[in-house]
């Protein structure tokens, strides 16, 4: 499925410096940056700075380059924030029923409380 990328959305513009945003990690490919809204004491979203909807999209059409760097990236804020030990949750909301808000990918990363069972 073909996925058309609006470059007007919040994520774009962070990633422009339109918009401030609360860094975490900066690398080649990726951001991270801290949720304006947060659900729990740790809550950073990782974006690739490419052009990318969705996983999908991006699991299509990223180089590996991005890919590993994006993964890496996503391992790296963990540890940066000391999350492994008591856990954590990765979500990436995708399209209408995903209930994704910004049409850029991002994975959040939440942690720092109990986050209650997802899947019943
Ligand atoms: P989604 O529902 O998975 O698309 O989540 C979008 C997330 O982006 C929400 O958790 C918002 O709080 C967050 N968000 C929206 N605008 C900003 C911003 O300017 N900076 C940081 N986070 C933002």
């Amino acid at each position: 499925m073909p996925y058309a990328y609006d470059d007007q959305n919040i994520f774009a513009r962070i990633l422009r410096g339109e918009i401030p945003n609360d860094t975490v990690l900066e690398t080649e490919h990726s951001l991270a940056f801290n949720d304006i809204e947060p659900q729990a004491p740790v809550h950073v979203l990782v974006i690739p700075r490419g052009p990318y909807v969705c996983y999908d999209h991006f699991a299509q059409e990223a180089s590996d380059a991005e890919i590993l760097d994006f993964t890496r990236a996503i391992g790296e804020v963990c540890r940066m924030k000391g999350v492994a030990e008591g856990g954590f949750r990765m979500i990436a909301n995708a399209g209408e029923a995903g209930v994704q808000e910004v049409p850029h990918l991002h994975v959040h990363i939440l942690a720092g409380r109990p986050l209650g069972r997802m899947l019943q």
